[in-house]
């Protein structure tokens, strides 16, 4: 039994870290009394700690049931805004391969009622697989986006001849003159005017046709969706209300010329609440405005309610996972005041490439001696010899324990799960982390962490 000034004490600290907090994702993390990370599903729980000292770093922790939970949430979510609301279409949700075509996120989601959608031939081919082998149901529904290389087309073709319900996205002039002998239904993509807050926020955005060059089109053979997936990550609400509003004016102008239009797919774009720090959108409010809108939009055109696609896959997989390093080796840091370098088996350049890319900001909390107040501001460097590889938390810092206080410390980097897996690299010929599975109360190893000789092979060692 604890006492009550011991789990007073353990709330303070579980607040510190931003845990076991619902708006951050963080609901299912607590601290033990020993001040060790704890994971929970369900009733089941992880000791992380003593996961990596029995499995050793750098690794990365899925939790599967993260991903059913969400994907399952989500779709209860619409259904049920789509009843109270009076809304007439069907919602479909996709799942977004491209940000993580593990087996260990793609089968979850499949497994709570998720579609999917493509990016590419390769990816296009895993969902053959799995039809192969009877482990898809045949009444599975796949976007495709992507250039349509011959090798794509084929395999297009080749599942809608097995009854396969695959909707190729028509991106541009010379995909249209391909699809013009397709059997089965094409969706079509607008590049909407419109800007929206996010990383992403270009001027110029190359997929899809502009708004004019789509009602230039006339009839569309066999059109059914009208897609568009306007950026990722999107700060607010609001970014993802105006382009929806947007597109179904475009969406009532298209389905005068063709009546079979029935489906609106606003792709993905759903944010995570990385940073654990201001007010971020919950879902359920998101969901909420996005039928609201749907419906006064289409009621004002007067067109009739389309079916709704949504392809987040962000928002599904991110929190799905989490990275663990061990610290090597303390630094100081020569030109800012008390900061030190904590320097980590493994490299940010390499494992968390958005760091880098995108500024990615991440959420980074201890995995042992989690209640001490006795903190040091620290920047995290890579393992790499490159002096990009760190992580500073945007010039600022990040508070850790001392390494003067514990024998060892590991490092949990929070909602890693989406886009750095298939954007990992190699640089100095680092190995990737290891990838356990955390699922049922039982850690399964997935990959192993790369030997020498599997990452020399890859460069024709
Ligand atoms: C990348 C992408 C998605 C997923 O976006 P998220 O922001 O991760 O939800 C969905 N659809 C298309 C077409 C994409 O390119």
């Amino acid at each position: 039994m604890t006492t009550k000034s011991a789990s007073k004490k353990r709330n303070g600290f579980r607040k510190f870290w931003r845990l076991g907090v619902e708006e951050y994702n963080t609901h299912n993390f607590d601290i033990s009394p020993d001040g060790e990370l704890i994971v929970r599903e369900g009733n089941y729980q992880y000791n992380i700690f003593d996961v990596v000292k029995k499995y050793g770093t750098s690794t990365e922790i899925v939790f599967p049931t993260v991903i059913e939970n969400r994907v399952r949430d989500m779709i209860e979510t619409f259904n049920a805004y789509i009843k109270v609301l009076g809304y007439k279409g069907k919602f479909h949700y996709h799942y977004a391969m491209k940000v993580n075509q593990n087996k260990e996120f793609v089968l979850p989601a499949v497994a709570e009622g998720a579609n999917l959608d493509v990016a590419s031939a390769n990816e296009l081919y895993l969902v053959k697989k799995m039809i192969e082998q009877d482990k898809f149901n045949n009444k599975i529904r796949v976007i495709c986006n992507g250039p349509k290389t011959p090798r794509y087309m084929e395999l297009i073709e080749e599942l809608r001849a097995k009854g396969l319900i695959v909707i190729p996205i028509i991106e541009d002039l010379v995909e249209l003159e391909r699809m013009s002998k397709f059997k089965g239904e094409v969706g079509i993509r607008v590049n909407l005017n419109i800007k929206v807050e996010s990383h992403w926020d270009k001027r110029y955005n190359r997929y899809g046709f502009t708004e004019a060059e789509l009602l230039d089109l006339g009839k569309i053979r066999n059109l059914s969706v009208l897609h568009y997936h306007i950026s990722s990550q999107i700060e607010k609400i609001d970014g993802i209300i105006k382009p929806l509003k947007r597109a179904l004016e475009l969406y009532a102008k298209l389905k005068e010329k063709n009546p079979g239009l029935d489906t609106l797919d606003i792709g993905g774009g759903a944010g995570v609440p990385y940073e654990k720090k201001k007010h971020f959108y919950s879902a359920k409010n998101l969901i909420h405005q996005i039928i609201k809108n749907a419906k006064n939009q289409c009621d004002k055109l007067g067109v009739k309610h389309p079916n709704l696609i949504t392809e987040w896959g962000r928002y599904v997989a991110a929190p799905a996972q989490i990275t663990i390093y061990k610290i090597l080796a303390e630094k100081t840091v020569d030109n800012k005041g008390n900061n030190r370098w904590y320097v980590i088996d493994g490299s940010f350049m390499n494992d968390l490439i958005d760091t880098w890319a995108i500024h990615q900001k991440w959420h980074v909390v201890p995995v042992n001696n989690m209640n001490t107040r006795k903190l040091q501001k620290v920047w995290l460097a890579g393992s790499s010899c490159d002096s990009d590889d760190k992580y500073t938390s945007g010039g600022g810092y990040i508070l850790l324990p001392r390494l003067e206080d514990c024998e060892e410390l590991f490092i949990a980097i929070l909602d890693t799960g989406a886009y750095q897996d298939s954007l990992a690299s190699h640089h100095c010929l680092l190995s990737s982390p290891a990838k356990l599975i955390a699922q049922n109360g039982e850690i399964k190893i997935a990959r192993k962490r790369e030997a020498p000789e599997e990452v020399g092979k890859m460069f024709g060692w």
